[in-house]
């Protein structure tokens, strides 16, 4: 019975030609990436500690998988360690530092930007209810960028670490790592970043970036959901959260997952070669989006940084709009997208980011989020770009 409607749901989406523009959200695994993982599940199945020739074969994956993760951040094989997805990461990174530092040199203060990602956001948040940190953060520019020139300001001899966005999930400003990374290394301070919406766009050499710590999520990237890795720079202690076997560094134990992350380096690999074909296919797809409907929505806005902004990503505000309300009947129209806010229904407040940008409420509560792919045609985007001013015709307020 149950198997039965699941299917009649499927037939029903694949007969109303949707159209999915929140590749910020999730990817669609990628073909070759599925590919590669089929057979961990059933042939190649043991497990990567075991002494045997099933256990090495399956050692011999995981291996494989980082050397290509490795060779994208430009780091050592012992400084990727695989998680479970980017907020496993996140929370490795924050927290894992955090208790480190505190120990070693009494640092008890962390620094972060108020875009971040909650994962982020509310793992520092945790840090300062449970563990008593002090957190603190970094101011912004209209565009949600950090400021790059408060930063020495802040930072303290006790601050245990740096948090920054590398490319923002909700309106896709790029934040500039690289600088941000070259401060605190002059003053010995950890420095993470969450590259989980930035790997498929923007570069990840971590020596260039000068980072610490970076987070990877393999389903922002077309692969798997239920796997991500940290970069960890050797040399930096971290307190594992996860604790129990000798995985990964003695870093992160559990069994790994080997098929997720034989995908997971599957589509690492498929990023770094077709990096420049999929912005070059996307951005101009996105120029000419914003640009439509900048020029055709009146009371609109574009949130984020007009430049400084992964190509894929386009996000809006429209005055007097309920943006649930927007949402569904873009979804009606077949149209997947998404809001700045993370409310469902009832209770319609803000998004956190969208205030921080100072937005009043009236055009706060009336955001979207359109994310582009590799599976975006520049029909669909025209067919959008028609149907979208007439539903907001239709449904704003005070019209
Ligand atoms: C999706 C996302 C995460 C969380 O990654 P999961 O693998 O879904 O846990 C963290 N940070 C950013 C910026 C993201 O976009």
């Amino acid at each position: 019975m149950r198997i039965a409607k699941i299917n009649f749901k499927m037939n029903k989406i694949n007969k109303r030609k949707r159209v999915y523009l929140d590749y910020g959200a999730t990817t669609p695994i990628d073909s070759r990436v599925v590919a590669s993982m089929l057979p961990y599940f059933d042939q190649d199945f043991g497990n990567p500690s075991s002494i045997h020739a099933y256990g090495q074969s399956a050692e011999g994956a995981v291996q494989n998988a980082r050397d290509i993760i490795c060779g994208g951040l430009n780091c050592q094989q012992e400084e990727v360690i695989f998680t479970s997805c980017g907020t496993e990461s996140d929370n490795l990174a924050l927290r894992g530092v955090a208790l480190a530092e505190r120990k070693r040199r009494n640092a008890n203060h962390i620094l972060i930007s108020p875009t971040e990602h909650p994962a982020v956001q509310n793992t520092a948040k945790q840090l300062a209810s449970i563990f008593g940190f002090e957190i603190e953060y970094l101011p912004i520019d209209e565009y949600g960028k950090v400021k790059l020139e408060k930063i020495r300001d802040l930072l303290r001899k006790e601050t245990a670490l740096i948090s920054v966005i590398y490319a923002n999930n909700e309106i896709g400003t790029i934040n500039p790592i690289q600088d941000i990374g070259e401060i605190c290394k002059e003053l010995d301070i950890p420095f993470h970043t969450d590259a989980v919406q930035a790997t498929t766009y923007l570069t990840l050499d971590v020596k260039d970036l000068n980072v610490d710590l970076l987070s990877l999520g393999a389903h922002k990237f077309y692969g798997p959901k239920g796997v991500g890795a940290l970069y960890k720079r050797n040399n930096l202690q971290i307190v594992p959260i996860q604790t129990g076997g000798q995985h990964e560094f003695d870093l992160r134990a559990g069994t790994h997952n080997v098929p997720y992350i034989v995908g997971m380096g599957e589509a690492f690999k498929i990023a770094q070669i077709e990096r420049l074909t999929r912005i070059a296919h996307i951005k101009p797809l996105r120029d000419f989006l914003i640009n439509s409907i900048l020029n055709s929505v009146p009371n609109s806005k574009l949130t984020g940084h007009p430049v400084d902004r992964m190509p894929n990503h386009a996000s809006f505000v429209f005055e007097n709009v309920d943006g649930n309300e927007l949402l569904m009947l873009l979804d009606v129209e077949g149209y997947a997208c998404s809001s700045g806010s993370a409310c469902r229904s009832g209770d319609p407040k803000p998004s956190e980011i969208l205030k921080s940008l100072s937005l009043d409420d009236n055009w706060a509560l009336g955001s979207l989020r359109v994310t582009l792919g590799t599976a975006t045609t520049r029909n669909q985007i025209e067919k959008f770009c028609e149907t979208l001013p007439k539903i907001l015709h239709r449904i704003r307020k005070n019209n």
